[in-house]
């Protein structure tokens, strides 16, 4: 019994530092207890080895990835980054780990960014106007409210895309004056003419003059919507105004073909942006729903506010558009069907400048279609904050 005893409390003495000091002596059974334990612990140390390993290399990996890599804990404190967030958003290790993130970046545009709390999509963000810093920013939200950023350095693609702006801004610029007095010589001559094959000529290159005009006025107009996307307006509009104005002058468009234009615009909606904007806005869509309608269809205006939401809508009863085109209708020169467009002489602009003058206020466009039945081209804008708001 007393042998007995003394090997129980050998192992358990053993045990109890967890079967790291040298082996006790034991026989028998005890013997092959602490034979099967060593073994395990073995096995446990391979196990711990591989897996921390693996951990290592996968930190590694992380960490030296060219886009910056920013863990966010629950309550919005940085739990970890990697190498590449410390040269693109100047983050320091011994600075701003367990800091809260918006405390580490002070930048505007960031903050902006991260408070409107819209990450479906990566945004890009100006993070530094003085060296022209942009950056692509993507978060993921977990279950459990911890965030991962991932951040792009855009600056060389913006630098691109201003470049392509602005080369289209002045191009359109440069050719305006010489095609205006083109259509001004070609109008003259129009009425010198006696000729009527001359006469032909003349009207014909006149129309295609006006046409080049009307491309460069809507190539310029999106380039400076483009330009100021970022730098929201913040003059109070009343839209309501605006879309009475707008139906009131549609019948003197020289598309109108009888259409029945019913209104049905709540008073008071008011929303912060440019006029000029909205009133562009507004009218393409108008003006689109002449054009690509059939005469005499109906085309009903309405606009009424919902949940802090201005909602104008544009609808008609014309051809429609088929689904895989409404994703696409926003591009620059995007036409459903180039045949039916050319005799509605558009310039394949009109949609993408809606879209641009909709975003300095805020907004979106949302398009719903059935062929054969007509479209609905709804904006969404936010409203104007009321004085009470504030009083909260
Ligand atoms: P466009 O100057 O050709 O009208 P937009 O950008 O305004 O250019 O529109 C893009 C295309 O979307 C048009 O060419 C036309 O095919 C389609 N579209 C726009 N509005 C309507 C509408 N109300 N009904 C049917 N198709 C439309």
């Amino acid at each position: 019994m007393g042998w007995i005893f003394y090997q129980v409390r050998q192992l358990d003495k053993w045990l109890a530092k967890s079967g790291r000091t040298a082996k006790p002596q034991l026989t028998g059974i005890y013997a092959y207890i602490i034979d099967r334990v060593v073994r395990l612990q073995k096995q446990h140390d391979r196990e711990t080895e591989i897996l921390r390993a693996s951990l290592e290399r996968q930190n590694l990996l992380i960490s030296e990835v060219k886009d910056g890599v920013v863990l966010i804990d629950d309550k919005d404190r940085i739990k970890w980054f990697n190498k590449s967030a410390e040269n693109l958003i100047y983050l320091n290790p011994k600075r701003d780990l367990g800091v809260p993130l918006r405390g580490a970046l002070r930048q505007a545009s960031f903050h902006a960014f991260y408070d409107a709390e819209d990450f479906t999509k990566p945004k890009r963000v100006c993070f530094d106007e003085a060296t022209k810093s942009w950056l692509d920013i993507s978060v993921t939200e977990y279950e459990d409210k911890e965030k991962l950023l991932v951040i792009r350095d855009a600056s060389m693609l913006q630098e691109l895309e201003d470049m392509r702006r602005d080369f289209i801004a002045n191009l359109s610029h440069e050719l305006r004056t010489p095609v205006t007095v083109l259509v001004g010589y070609l109008e003259t001559l129009e009425m010198l003419d006696q000729d009527p094959t001359a006469v032909r000529i003349h009207t014909e290159m006149n129309n295609q003059c006006l046409r080049i005009s009307a491309l460069l006025k809507d190539l310029l107009t999106l380039s400076k919507l483009e330009a100021m996307d970022s730098k929201r307006s913040d003059a109070e509009i009343d839209i309501s105004v605006l879309l009475e104005q707008i139906a009131a002058d549609a019948p003197k468009l020289e598309e109108f073909d009888k259409h029945k234009i019913e209104v049905k615009v709540e008073p008071d909606l008011k929303v912060i942006g440019a006029e000029t904007d909205l009133f562009s806005a507004f009218a393409n869509l108008i003006y689109n729903a002449v054009r690509h309608t059939p005469a005499g269809t109906e085309i009903g205006i309405k606009a009424k506010s919902k949940q802090g939401i201005a909602r104008v809508e544009i609808n008609d009863k014309g051809y429609g558009i088929e689904r895989q085109h409404l994703h696409r209708l926003t591009e620059r020169f995007y036409r459903v069907e180039s045949s039916r467009n050319s005799e509605t002489g558009g310039t394949g602009l009109g949609l993408a400048i809606v879209k641009h003058a909709l975003m300095r206020s805020g907004g979106k466009l949302k398009v719903e279609s059935t062929l054969g039945k007509g479209s609905s081209f709804r904006c969404l804008i936010p409203l104007a904050p009321q004085p009470s708001d504030n009083n909260d």
